[in-house]
């Protein structure tokens, strides 16, 4: 019985630092230093938040990665969401002033 050379293949040496995500903070391959979801990601989120913020005053559009402007905490769960989110994971429903949804389509 031979013995099998244990051959490993080479791996690509790494002669400068990956660029991190500057989103999910993990490594990323692209020329851009981020990944295309991601940056599709926050730039909606940005967005929908520059849209609700509008009438609030929004101080800069550079919003820090991990830091979402017009969050609300869920008095239940004290999970962040959106301002925009009605609901809750936890099942906690935000009354946004109007009233309680129909169940019932049906109304004469
Ligand atoms: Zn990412
Ligand atoms: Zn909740």
């Amino acid at each position: 019985m031979a013995s099998m050379p244990n051959k490993k293949p080479q791996p690509l040496i790494q002669s400068r630092e990956r660029p991190r995500c500057q989103v999910c903070g993990e490594i990323s391959y692209s020329l851009a230093g981020i990944h295309p979801q991601c940056e599709v990601k926050r730039a909606d989120a940005i967005r929908m938040n520059r849209i609700k913020c509008d009438a609030s005053a929004v101080t800069t559009v550079q919003v820090p990665s991990g830091f979402v402007p017009c969050q609300k905490k869920c008095p239940k769960c004290k999970a962040l969401l959106y301002a925009r989110k009605k609901m809750c994971g936890c099942g906690h429903t935000f009354s946004a002033g109007a009233g309680p949804p129909l169940s019932d389509g049906k109304r004469s």
